[in-house]
């Protein structure tokens, strides 16, 4: 039996993949929602630090994974002390604090957005002249989809966010980031195995809405040289970590042709649920592989996607009325739902992969559903590509 900490949308992936391969999962989740929990042979629905959770879900499983990197380090290390964990609870612990993660690359030489560690914020009167403004201040620990992160313009948005600060339990330290323009962002899922083989997915092409994915395209529109050099930087981003399993390295590219990393996840990720419909072997299968200690399977891409997700409320515009028909009668669309119970603003409750024979018919039936969805008011220029 194979164990995954989190039962949200990617441990359910998990389970799912896991049971195609014929393992059996245990999925511990503190939510009692977590969807993930129906999908397990052994649900564990208690919190985090529940000392006997702990030995039921250790004596029950052979090696475990995680579906994020925000679980508690402690349950990590603890269950690693008995099973084997992968990626390893030393890794968990860099990528969870943003601070670590970026201290970590930069001593490997990995090219990272321009920083500083802030770990008083009442002192800070200017970003150092290497960020200037307008900078982001990012929580060093338990940040995702653009939460605990605040943009500043000016001198004043720091006293702002000083004020705001004092008045939350929100705790430092925090990152203080240089805004890069960039020209697109990208990512790439590196898998690795046990055996340090490793297979790297095609670079894709994300964009994001208010520190949200909203959709991702691939094969990425850019150009060879840079498919290679992002390739090659998360590739050594994932053996500098001496990583087991399956990361992705989040890119900035900028106008010039420079990538810088953003940050790096130990798990699968939005950008790669792509691989569900369109590759050969899917991020799950891979993590499943990695964590069973199974050879690697192949990362061909079968054909051009291009990935929406369905962001709160936008869920309930696709499922019900004239929404969903039209979806259904939409060639080459593939509809996940996550099984979510509640809808809350900015929640992943599901994502669609439009399929195509070329990039442009993906993106066009993309677009489509996005003016059906009312994410866009107005059609987008089709890509160049
Ligand atoms: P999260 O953990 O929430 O994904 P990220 O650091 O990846 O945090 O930020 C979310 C998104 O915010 C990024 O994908 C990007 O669109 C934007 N963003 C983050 N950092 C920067 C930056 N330094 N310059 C410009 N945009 C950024
Ligand atoms: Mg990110």
């Amino acid at each position: 039996m194979l164990g995954v900490l989190g039962g949200g949308q990617l441990g359910s992936m998990f389970a799912t993949a896991a049971h195609r391969l014929g393992y059996r999962v245990a999925v511990w989740d503190p939510d009692p929602n977590a969807p993930g929990l129906g999908k397990a042979d052994v649900p564990v629905n208690r919190p985090f630090d529940d000392a006997t959770a702990l030995v039921e879900f250790t004596r029950s499983v052979a090696a475990v994974t995680y579906e994020w990197e925000n679980i508690p380090a402690a349950t990590a290390r603890a269950i690693e002390a008995t099973v084997c964990l992968r990626p390893s609870a030393d890794i968990l612990t860099t990528i969870q604090n943003r601070l670590e993660q970026k201290l970590f690359l930069s001593s490997h030489g990995i090219p990272i957005v321009p920083f500083v560690e802030v770990s008083a914020l009442g002192a800070l009167s200017v970003p150092p002249s290497t960020v200037g403004f307008p900078c982001l201040c990012k929580t060093a620990r338990s940040g995702y989809d653009g939460k605990g992160q605040w943009r500043l313009e000016s001198p004043h948005d720091i006293e702002r966010l000083q004020e705001e600060l004092a008045q939350s339990a929100s705790a430092g330290p925090w990152v203080l980031e240089r805004v890069l323009a960039f020209d697109k962002e990208l990512s790439v899922l590196v898998v690795r195995g046990a055996d340090k083989e490793h297979r790297i997915y095609p670079v894709v092409e994300n964009q994001h809405e208010t520190g949200i994915l909203r959709l991702t395209r691939v094969p990425a529109d850019v150009d060879r040289p840079v498919v290679e050099r992002a390739q090659h930087i998360a590739l050594a981003v994932v053996e500098a970590l001496d990583g087991i399993g399956v990361f992705c390295v989040e890119l900035f590219l900028m106008p010039d042709g420079t990538l810088y990393v953003n940050e790096v996840a130990p798990r699968p990720h939005n950008s790669g649920h792509y691989t569900l419909d369109a590759c050969t072997v899917s991020q799950f299968e891979q993590q499943v592989r990695t964590v069973a200690g199974v050879p690697l399977g192949e990362v061909r891409l079968l054909c051009p996607a291009v990935m929406v997700n369905l962001i709160g409320e936008e869920i309930t515009r696709v499922t019900n009325g004239e929404g969903f028909p039209a979806l259904l009668r939409t060639a080459g669309a593939k509809l996940h739902l996550y099984g979510k119970r509640e809808v809350r603003p900015r929640r992943k409750m599901g994502h669609v992969t439009f399929l195509g024979e070329k990039t442009e018919d993906a993106w066009a039936a993309a677009n489509e559903f996005q003016v059906r969805l009312g994410a866009l008011d107005r059609e987008k220029s089709p890509p160049t590509a």
